[in-house]
């Protein structure tokens, strides 16, 4: 690297400033989620979108008065009330598992435990469940602890790598490649409006450069710079909302 080259960490700082200046700070509720409320959530939102989700979330919550009713329930019953969601199969097995794991763990359905261990230990922890991955388990740090923690889903990944903060094969390795290099308490709006952007500008085909506030800074080769017919706005945030 050009010793005058931007590090990766300036990089994201210049990247947050442009789309905080565009997109504004994202939304954050005063009281954030509780940790195992946000995992079951983030299970709910693999490979949907968060209007599925988080009916989803709300058909558990009204059919279950607590998770341990939940946890006690069939599997079968538990896919039958998240069908909204998708992948129904897979979300409830990871739910029993998760629940099941924690009670055998910590004696009841509460990770209060985690809440004074470092970053890198509550994703060690939450990981070495079946079925919890890393974007799951950074989810839980940064809505519900406000660790300064990206958690990296498909819009972040793409949109980073296009950018060119990373040149990276897997959401997960754009994880690792970003997290440490990250300003401080930048992680909630830095994630929030890269979703923003992936989801209405830098859509995975057809990115809509012309209007893109990242334009003068972003390293994508394929740019296509016709004016966009419309323009969805979407800033339903599924986990700054349960
Ligand atoms: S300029 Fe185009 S490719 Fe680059 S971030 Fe913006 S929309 Fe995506």
């Amino acid at each position: 690297m050009n010793k005058n080259s931007p590090t990766i960490k300036e990089k994201i700082k210049q990247v947050n400033h442009l789309l905080v200046d565009y997109f504004g700070i994202p939304f954050r509720p005063k009281k954030l989620p509780d940790p195992v409320d946000a995992l079951i959530a983030t299970i709910l939102s693999q490979n949907t979108n968060d209007k599925n989700s988080y009916q989803a979330y709300l058909n558990l919550k009204q059919k279950y008065k607590n998770w341990n009713k939940l946890s006690d329930d069939s599997r079968a019953e538990i896919e039958k009330t998240i069908k909204v969601a998708g992948l129904g199969k897979q979300k409830s097995a990871a739910i029993k598992s998760f629940l099941t794991t924690l009670k055998n763990k910590s004696g009841g359905l509460d990770l209060q435990y985690i809440k004074k261990m470092a970053d890198d230990d509550i994703l060690n922890e939450l990981t070495s469940i079946k079925g919890i991955g890393v974007k799951t388990a950074s989810c839980v740090l940064l809505f519900s602890m406000d660790r300064n923690v990206c958690p990296v889903d498909t819009h972040v990944h793409r949109t980073l790598n296009r950018i060119g903060i990373v040149q990276t094969g897997s959401p997960d390795k754009t994880f690792k490649r970003i997290n440490g290099n990250l300003p401080d308490k930048i992680a909630h709006q830095f994630h929030t409006n890269l979703i923003k952007l992936g989801r209405e500008i830098c859509k995975p085909s057809k990115p809509a450069c012309s209007i893109c506030p990242l334009l003068g800074v972003c390293a994508f080769k394929q740019k296509n710079l016709d004016i966009p017919q419309k323009i969805k706005t979407n800033s339903f945030q599924l986990l700054d909302s349960i």
